[in-house]
């Protein structure tokens, strides 16, 4: 089946749309790399940012301007921080899948994968929470990952980078929308900065440009009838300075006509009922001897 861009469309004549997303990490994304950070108060206090202090204050700016968003928690910030993640359910946002403990399933082998999949579902559900969407860890599935997500009747997976809009997946346990995703978009390489482990390029971005870079990013996606999606990191994120220049960023995106700033699960649904035609994801053969 051929790719056919022409049939995707916009609900109610809409442009291009626009998904705001958070990353609710925390700990975890350090942890991940070596349980042993752990014992180091600085390290996981910066992590404990997210939170303790960002959340609060980007839950009150998504409230001033009734905007609802998406939020991947991994399961071991939702069992480290039950009231982060009752705080963004009680403001009616979507709460997605972003692994366990932050492992790149790319890096699993396939029981580990399930073990990380298996345990993020048993702790979103402890919050009543059964997830529609997906999110990998470091943007890297492993070749089972969009089968495994089917499997556990996922609607959608956000880790892909080949398109601008979003398009059904068939896998071995059914379809899946993908609503593909762009490093340009993450606030992790504007800003963030760890010595160790190591994170970050080393420079940290002016708020306010980061806010322009995107909005010129954005407007392009509008220009093209893409889906944008922002990716902001509570921890990164929610410092003040970054907090007030994503607001000013969301005022101006508001003030663009005919941009559906929707849910990721909206968008998702959406997608899914324009009945697009179906193919398996596209893998390079690799010669053979
Ligand atoms: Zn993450």
């Amino acid at each position: 089946m051929t790719d056919s861009p022409s049939q995707f469309r916009w609900p109610q004549g809409r442009q291009s749309a626009l998904s705001i997303t958070f990353d609710l990490d925390a700990e975890s994304v350090v942890l991940a790399v070596d349980a042993g950070y752990a014992s180091r108060p600085s390290v996981m206090t910066h992590q404990r940012y997210g939170p303790l202090t960002g959340l609060p204050r980007l839950l009150d700016l998504l409230a001033e301007r009734d905007l609802r968003c998406t939020f991947f928690v991994p399961g071991f910030t939702a069992d480290q921080h039950p009231r982060a993640v009752e705080a963004v359910l009680l403001a009616g946002h979507e709460v997605a899948h972003h692994g366990y403990m932050h492992r790149p399933p790319a890096h699993l082998s396939e029981s580990e994968e399930r073990a990380e999949m298996e345990m993020g579902l048993e702790a979103l559900d402890r919050h009543g929470v059964r997830p529609v969407g997906y999110r990998s860890p470091w943007w890297d599935i492993s070749i089972r990952t969009l089968d495994l997500l089917a499997e556990y009747g996922f609607l959608y997976d956000a880790s892909l980078f080949d398109r601008d809009q979003p398009y059904p997946v068939g896998t071995a346990g059914g379809t899946i929308m993908e609503i593909p995703q762009s490093w340009v978009f993450d606030d992790w390489e504007r800003y963030a900065f760890l010595p160790d482990p190591p994170a970050g390029q080393g420079v940290i971005e002016r708020p306010s440009q980061v806010a322009e870079a995107w909005l010129e990013e954005i407007t392009a996606y509008h220009q093209t009838g893409g889906c944008a999606v922002i990716v902001n990191h509570p921890f990164i994120s929610g410092r003040p300075g970054r907090a007030v220049a994503l607001g000013t960023l969301l005022d101006r995106a508001m003030d663009i006509d005919g941009l559906w700033i929707a849910a990721m699960d909206e968008i998702a649904a959406h997608t899914a009922r324009l009945d697009l035609p179906v193919a398996p994801l596209q893998l390079p053969g690799l010669p053979s001897d």
